[in-house]
């Protein structure tokens, strides 16, 4: 029989949607297909509630046709839209056009068609920096430079959006000076970053320039590229040329990346970031360059404490599944659908391994349960008599719980030695210097529960329930 636990994972963008089916005890996409959305424009329907009733039918057929009748333990859909933690979507232009604005609700339709497993929302960046997370990052800002800018930051491995869902526009922030604001957005905002330093913004202040003065535009390789003509220009030219080595495509590239590289400056004077990942397709194929760019101009905005941009900003070209896989990534990290056993742990049934626990006098033996949800994982750990965990200082970071399941010792906290025997629970606090020797006859055996410092983990709009 097959024991394996499995989600429906969607992505739903503006043209099309993947369907895919998430293996969470393998961690993988088994597979995965693609149909149309059906959006504002292919539905023609007059009103958001109506797209969104398309939409639902949509992904009940295609994830029936995907998964048949195979067991399934949760849902995770990943939209183009910031959400709410009840579930409403801000904005979703791409799919609702016109119909987008003032807070549709998405979570409720979803779980009225799969009302018997956990059903969750998250926004298609915050699914991207799961994928980061998956791969072992904790603390960073992923940012999209593609059409629009969208960021997302992630610390300690939960993506930072406060409690209405608002973290990771930045792509509407307004930049406030006077180039900026002869540039209009998406939203219809006047001088927001994404206006000027995506894709599309990009190419807007080019034009802009080459408008400004038309005789060296003309001159240049850009000019010569777009038959001198403004309106010829497009971003596969401005591209080209920036690569090319074109001093006025890269002049103009420059004017609009020192807008973002401003806003990374920010984050990581602000938080502390040393890890920013750029994603999005304007960035991919503006690529080594691109980055250094980027890199040199926040270098210049930043304060200089030592930090090496070059290595702080690097792009990542991601896989068409990144949205598929960060969600199911992040259904795991709720635990979603294990059965009930598996929570529980026993010294009988746990993988031990034998070895010497921060310099202590004899080995003893772990077995590491769990590592996931709030806590950061569960020892049960095995101290054969005369053996000991040595004395050691934790990070502010993090702190741990020992319970005593069996037998006794001298638990050494700071400068102070305490006897603890069966039935006691030691607190670890961070920063705190600590150890224990089993000084008994027989084998002592603990649990260790390892958490982080302080509980930072504000729930996400994501994680609705
Ligand atoms: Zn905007
Ligand atoms: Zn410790």
């Amino acid at each position: 029989m097959d024991h394996e636990e499995r989600c429906i994972v969607f992505d739903i963008g503006g043209t099309s949607t993947r369907i895919g089916l998430y293996n969470s005890t393998d961690r993988c996409l088994e597979r995965f297909h693609k149909v149309e959305t059906p959006n504002f424009i292919r539905t023609g329907q007059r009103d958001g509630h109506e797209i969104v009733n398309d939409l639902m039918k949509t992904l009940k057929r295609e994830a029936h046709a995907l998964a048949g009748n195979a067991k399934i333990s949760g849902i995770c859909a990943a939209m183009p839209a910031p959400l709410s933690s009840d579930g409403n979507a801000w904005h979703m232009p791409t799919v609702l056009g016109p119909y987008s604005g003032g807070g549709l609700n998405l979570l409720q339709p979803l779980r009225a068609l799969w009302p018997a497993v956990p059903v969750r929302l998250i926004n298609d960046v915050t699914a991207a920096g799961y994928l980061q997370v998956a791969k072992g990052s904790r603390d960073f800002a992923i940012v999209t430079v593609g059409s629009g800018i969208g960021v997302k930051v992630f610390l300690d491995g939960v993506p930072r959006v406060g409690p209405n869902g608002r973290g990771g526009e930045i792509g509407h922030l307004r930049m406030m000076d006077s180039f900026s604001e002869s540039f209009v957005c998406d939203c219809e905002g006047f001088g927001h970053l994404g206006s000027i330093a995506s894709g599309r913004g990009s190419l807007a202040v080019a034009r802009h320039m080459a408008a400004e003065n038309a005789g060296v535009f003309a001159a240049s390789l850009t000019g010569r590229l777009s038959g001198h003509q403004v309106e010829n220009l497009n971003n596969e030219i401005l591209v080209h040329a920036f690569l090319q080595g074109d001093p006025w495509a890269e002049h103009a590239v420059a004017a609009s990346a020192k807008y973002l590289a401003q806003v990374l400056a920010f984050l990581h004077v602000c938080l502390g970031l040393e890890e920013i990942v750029i994603v999005g397709g304007f960035a991919i194929a503006c690529g080594e360059k691109y980055r250094t760019l980027l890199a040199t101009l926040a270098d210049q905005y930043c304060w200089n404490l030592g930090q090496n941009w070059h290595s702080i900003v690097r792009i990542e070209k991601q896989p068409d599944t990144v949205a598929l896989e960060g969600a199911g990534y992040f259904m795991t990290t709720l635990d979603i659908g294990k059965p009930s056993t598996d929570r529980i742990f026993t010294f009988e049934d746990a993988q031990f391994h034998w070895s010497r626990a921060h310099n202590g006098a004899a080995d003893i033996a772990s077995a590491r349960v769990m590592r996931s949800g709030a806590i950061s994982w569960i020892d049960l750990v095995r101290l054969p008599a005369g053996s000991d965990i040595g004395p050691h200082t934790h990070s502010t970071d993090e702190e741990e719980v020992y319970i005593v399941i069996e037998g006794r010792g001298t638990m050494m906290v700071e400068d102070s030695h305490y006897p603890v025997a069966t039935g006691d629970v030691i607190h670890n606090p961070s920063g705190g210097t600590h150890g224990l020797v089993n000084d008994g006859l027989n084998e002592m055996r603990l649990a260790v529960v390892g958490l982080p410092a302080s509980h930072r983990g504000e729930v996400p709009a994501t994680t609705i329930d």
